[in-house]
């Protein structure tokens, strides 16, 4: 069999028909890749999620990592987000931009990452666009969905809530993580339905930043408590209060639901309390393990 080795050889005709043929399902799905539109279906008394992430070559990834690992991070960050929601994934579109010289194996291998993740998750893969450019661009859009009652804002979060983050933080760039994550939706799952949080989020800018978001749309102050704060092995406080992209789970519940929740056992999942929320006034501060108490200053990635 003569298998072309570039994507010009193959053409975009050529590409698609391959990409079909691996496509993950499920059950949803009326009509996925091959007409003008996918059909889906919307299931009954749900309400729609609707995220997308985009990567670019030599932004968020070099062409040293693996494309099956580019493929899987590209779909990870939009089945996080709708987590951090508390919703479903259901349906993904993946808009390609390649060079035309891409050895077809690359693109193959970016696809094999989305699908592998996409099955485990039950996403099915409906559509999406290829088209020439200088440096490779994966873009996916993600619907979720979720009951109305189980939708997790961040402009929740009340004074006395409990603050807790779904695993150990910091250093995912040189560990790879941010790369090879779980996204969180089995523990958001959970979550949503025994526990309720008030506010939720998931980890890309930083605990710091994005607690910071928590913050600013409910309108409250934090304290964390630092020797509460788990940390990747090897990672300093300052990594885990700030390198982003751990794609952990944060989150705050009532107290007397805390207290519950730090009870419950779930295979595999442990839920890690940080700190509490506060007044306004208080601002975002951290009570040191000497018990001197600091301010904390958001100061994420930056994208501008
Ligand atoms: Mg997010």
């Amino acid at each position: 069999m003569n298998v072309p080795q570039k994507l010009s050889q193959l053409g975009e005709f050529g590409l698609i028909a391959q990409l079909k043929k691996s496509a993950a399902l499920n059950p949803g799905v009326i009509k996925g890749i091959g007409d003008d539109t996918a059909v889906l279906k919307v299931s009954r008394g749900k309400e729609l999620l609707f995220t997308t992430d985009m990567l670019v070559e030599d932004v968020h990834f070099t062409r040293a990592i693996k494309p099956t690992a580019v493929g899987h991070k590209a779909l990870a960050c939009n089945i996080s987000d709708v987590a951090a929601m508390g919703g479903l994934p259901k349906y993904a579109v993946v808009s390609l931009g390649v060079p035309a010289t891409l050895s077809v194996n690359y693109v193959a291998d970016i696809y094999r990452g989305i699908n592998t993740l996409a099955k485990k998750f039950g996403v099915a893969i409906v559509g999406g666009d290829t088209v020439a450019s200088k440096k490779i661009v994966i873009n996916i859009a993600l619907l979720g969905e979720a009951k109305r009652s189980e939708i997790v804002y961040r402009s929740g979060a009340k004074v006395g809530d409990w603050i807790f983050v779904t695993g150990p933080l910091g250093r995912s760039f040189p560990t790879g993580k941010h790369l090879t994550f779980t996204p969180r939706v089995k523990e958001a799952r959970f979550l949503v339905e025994h526990f309720k949080p008030n506010a939720m989020i998931d980890i890309s800018d930083g605990l710091v930043a994005d607690l910071g978001h928590i913050l600013e749309e409910s309108k409250v102050g934090a304290v964390l408590e630092e020797t509460a704060i788990p940390r990747v092995r090897g990672a300093s406080l300052n990594q885990a209060l700030g390198d982003g992209e751990d794609f952990e789970l944060l989150f705050t519940l009532p107290m007397r639901t805390a207290a519950r929740l730090m009870k419950s056992k779930i295979p595999g999942v442990t839920f890690y309390k940080i700190g509490e929320i506060v007044p306004r006034a208080h601002g975002l501060a951290m009570v040191a393990q000497s018990g001197l108490i600091k301010p904390l200053t958001p100061k994420g990635y930056r994208h501008f």
